[in-house]
């Protein structure tokens, strides 16, 4: 038979994979194990845009829609851009997808060519790699170290720029490492992709969890000469509880929207009629709720980021917004525990999953092998257990 398509084939599985499947076994086989790895809050979709919802299906909102998603829910888009962002978009600016990762993908489609230069500051989001990979785009990664704040520098993104650079994946605040960058860091960054001419995919599905009363900063809101090579990037999933109803949107200037939903048309078709209408309801409606949702994170955050770097071999700095910690575990290299030398992320991870059961992801898949990645989008009760099997663990006890 003829091979397979050779992009198809190049692309990794998850290495988050091996241990999610190996934290299921265990919860199937009843052990007692504690999940840090869940990139999804552990809140429910509140009623009222549930109600909505179910209402969408009583009342036969049943078929397809425009393929880049209805008027109502482009509109609501665009009011919430406005006011939470002081971004300006009209609906036709704006697609809509199931979910934001198939729009940081249909945004790369719209601007790479095949050998196209994609700069990616690390640690990042596990997808992003392959997704370049996916358009036939050459990632770049550009490491951003954890006395930078794990934030790329304007001197490593001008350095990084070569004639074959389209554009840079930006993840604000940032999936792993939960830093956010501040107004003059972004006016720095923005001003190197001008002078350069290259577009900016700014990925903001965090932008709702930011903490210490900081101010989040959307990409595009940074002058209309940045606006005009910005593809926002925003979603329901994590700001709502709503991972489920797959709803993600992609604003950027008409030439560009036009590109993507013609892309839209062919490939996915409308995102589900049911699950705009319930996203319309969320982003219109009064923003109470999820504004409780970010309070219990922020409480969340403080308690692990406090204790964690109160345990003896390992540390993290604070973050400034999603839900995520990424602990320092290089002082526990060529330490032994269990009679195992750790060597690396991916031995941590395994090591602390069997004997402390507790499931993390390691750094290794985020282009960060020296860290690990814990989600507080759990209870209070299970991070505190969680901290204390660390503490155990480090210690060698079981
Ligand atoms: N972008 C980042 C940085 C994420 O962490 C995630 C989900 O983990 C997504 C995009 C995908 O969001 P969605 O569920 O809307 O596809």
């Amino acid at each position: 038979m003829k091979e397979l398509s050779r992009i198809a084939l190049a692309i990794e599985p998850s290495a988050t994979m091996a241990i999610d499947t190996m934290f299921k076994q265990m919860k199937a086989d009843g052990l007692d194990v504690i999940g840090f790895g869940a990139g999804e809050p552990d809140f429910p979709t509140p009623d009222y845009i549930k109600e909505v919802g179910i209402k969408a299906i009583q009342n036969n909102d049943t078929k397809y829609t425009p393929s880049v998603g209805t008027v109502a829910l482009r509109k609501a888009i665009c009011q919430r851009l406005k006011e939470d962002c002081g971004v300006e978009y009209a609906p036709a600016e704006v697609s809509v997808s199931n979910g934001a990762k198939p729009c940081v993908y249909v945004a790369l489609r719209a601007l790479v060519n095949p050998g196209d230069e994609v700069i990616l500051p690390a640690p990042y989001w596990v997808s992003y790699i392959e997704l370049i990979r996916m358009v036939g785009g050459v990632p770049v990664v550009v490491e951003a170290t954890e006395a930078e704040h794990f934030k790329i520098t304007p001197e490593k993104l001008a350095a990084a720029i070569t004639p074959k650079t389209k554009c840079m994946i930006l993840n604000n605040p940032s999936n792993p490492t939960g830093m956010m960058y501040s107004r003059k860091e972004l006016e720095e960054i923005a001003k190197v992709c001008v002078e350069k001419d290259i577009y900016v995919i700014s990925d903001e599905i965090y932008y709702r969890l930011a903490y210490d009363n900081e101010e989040f900063v959307s990409f595009a809101a940074l002058g209309e000469d940045v606006k005009a090579r910005t593809l926002l990037v925003n979603g329901v999933s994590k700001s709502y509880a709503m991972t489920g109803w797959r709803i993600g949107y992609v604003a950027a200037p008409t030439a560009i929207s036009k590109v993507i939903g013609n892309y839209l048309g062919h490939c996915t078709g409308s995102p589900s009629s049911i699950s705009q209408a319930a996203a319309a309801e969320a982003l219109s409606a009064s923003q109470e709720t999820v504004e409780k949702m970010r309070e219990a994170f922020e409480e969340r955050r403080n308690y692990m980021v406090e204790r964690m770097n109160q345990i003896e071999g390992v540390s993290c700095i604070k973050p400034e917004g999603a839900f995520y910690v990424m602990m320092n575990i290089s002082k526990v290299f060529g330490k032994e525990l269990f009679g195992h030398v750790i060597k690396d992320a991916d031995d941590f991870g395994s090591m602390f999953l069997k004997y402390g059961k507790v499931a993390v992801v390691p750094g290794t898949s985020f282009g960060a092998p020296e860290f690990i990645r814990w989600s507080y989008a759990t209870s209070m009760e299970n991070i505190k257990a969680g901290l204390d099997r660390l503490e155990c663990f480090l210690s060698g006890k079981e």
